[in-house]
């Protein structure tokens, strides 16, 4: 299995939205655990999926999330002709989206292929609100 996982708001606590463009905040918490938990005791793909610069990503897992730590695993930035992540043991960092069986991200809402209802739920659930 592949899971695609967002930054902002997953990963990176992103209590303060946008601002600069920085990433500014302390992680989620668990999310170290969560990310190393899906490679190793699942043996799932996992990548990340941000509008953000992977690069920018990488630094801030590398120094902040996994604290400079000797890590078991690559962390890798996804060349623009991947179209599958299948790697095992290395978190992938993409800002394009490509295949994955499932999205994790703050901002999803979940389409079941009846649009019945949709607009309903979207004026409740609000999740841009504050940021
Ligand atoms: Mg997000």
């Amino acid at each position: 299995m592949t899971i695609a996982i967002d930054f902002d708001g997953v990963i990176h606590q992103y209590s303060r939205g946008y601002a600069d463009g920085s990433i500014y905040d302390v992680p989620v918490k668990g999310a170290a655990r969560f990310i190393y938990d899906c490679m190793f005791e699942k043996g799932w793909a996992v990548f990340i999926l941000s509008t953000r610069e992977p690069q920018q990503i990488k630094t801030w897992l590398e120094q902040v999330l996994f604290q400079g730590k000797a890590l078991p695993f690559k962390i890798t930035i996804l060349s623009p002709e991947t179209k599958f992540w299948n790697s095992k043991k290395n978190l992938g960092i993409t800002n394009r989206k490509i295949a994955a069986h499932v999205y994790i991200d703050d901002r999803g809402m979940r389409f079941d292929g009846n649009f019945d209802g949709m607009l309903e739920q979207l004026e409740v659930l609000k999740t841009w609100q504050g940021k």
